[in-house]
């Protein structure tokens, strides 16, 4: 015991001759940059992990802070306030993370959704260097798939300057989502609010209208690739079932923003849910679909690297990541 307390002592003089030292910004102690100033840059922001013979690799795209208050429309501050603090989370704002997928499948590409391009919030946009640290180029993507139209999910297949990213890839689409944010009458009667969204979508997809390839769901829309209708968080929001061999993997989208508020409490809807009770109970039907069948799940807004499972716990769920590995 004595020993033990002796090491401990000293273990802890060390440390404060340490913080000392760094307070005092002392020379030769190999302090890390952002210590004299600089900001420092995080590891590249992507994750390979194999679906059967499918090689997905998770692409991040930075972040969006979300103030708190308002954005969940049907519980308490004071509750969501709980929630956040139960996942050890700040409890003033959210920073909701953006994660697209990548599949490699033979000699295709595919993605599913593209990020936010050059017209998200400053801490967003860092896809581009993540998909090209990760060993891509956009020229050799043959596939844009999108889950719906928000304008994190689409902005980053045009630059704000009409440039087409993705010269190459077809782009599928689901024909709901189309049909809803393509109609012209619905835009003119859609409240002043909406039409910006609207407006963004017909940015990113006018130029190449006839060539977007619809998609309805309960299809298998490329090999292993099955979309399924999720309406709610959209009118054509749409999850997707990717199968491999044994593999299997609920690509689920939106149908939660962070697991922290709404796989935890899945009646509850963000404000981005455009039909609030239509989204919940869509998100409660796929929730209790991969719990029960243990299956693998990504989610758009999940943090990084977005990938794991979905347990029950009490009238909710929670989602558990994957284990991070070098083996792929
Ligand atoms: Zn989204």
């Amino acid at each position: 015991m004595q020993e033990v307390y002796i090491s401990r002592r000293a273990a802890l003089a060390g440390a404060g001759a340490l913080i000392a030292a760094a307070t005092l910004n002392l020379p030769g102690l190999g302090l890390p940059a952002q210590a004299q100033g600089q900001s420092p840059n995080q590891a590249p922001g992507f994750y390979r992990y194999k679906v059967g013979d499918i090689t997905v690799t998770a692409i991040n795209d930075g972040f969006g802070k979300r103030p708190l208050e308002g954005f969940v429309r049907n519980a308490e501050l004071a509750d969501v306030k709980k929630a956040m603090a139960q996942a050890f989370l700040p409890q003033d704002a959210l920073n909701i993370t953006f994660t697209t997928l990548v599949l490699q499948h033979g000699d295709k590409l595919t993605l599913i959704d593209t990020g936010n391009g050059d017209s998200g919030a400053p801490t967003s946009g860092t896809w581009m260097a993540n998909f090209r640290a990760a060993g891509f180029e956009p020229k050799n993507v043959s596939t844009v798939v999108f889950s719906h139209f928000h304008g994190d999910h689409i902005n980053g297949f045009r630059l704000k300057n009409g440039t087409a990213v993705f010269p190459n890839a077809e782009v599928m689409v689901p024909a709901a989502e189309w049909a809803y944010w393509m109609d012209d009458a619905r835009m003119s009667a859609a409240p002043e609010g909406m039409k910006g969204a609207f407006a963004g979508v017909r940015r990113v997809f006018s130029p190449i209208a006839k060539d977007v390839k619809q998609f309805e769901a309960g299809k298998e829309i490329l090999p292993g690739l099955t979309a399924i209708a999720a309406p709610g968080h959209t009118p054509g929001h749409t999850v997707f079932a990717l199968a491999s061999g044994s593999g299997k993997m609920m690509i689920m989208s939106d149908t939660t923003n962070h697991p922290a508020l709404f796989v935890r409490n899945p009646d509850w809807s963000a404000v981005f849910d455009m039909d609030g009770p239509q989204a919940a109970a869509t998100r409660r039907k796929l929730l209790d679909m991969v719990s029960t069948d243990r299956m693998q799940v990504a989610f758009y807004h999940a943090p990084f690297p977005a990938v794991g499972f979905i347990a029950k716990d009490g009238n909710g769920f929670e989602m558990v990541p994957v284990q991070w590995s070098t083996a792929i």
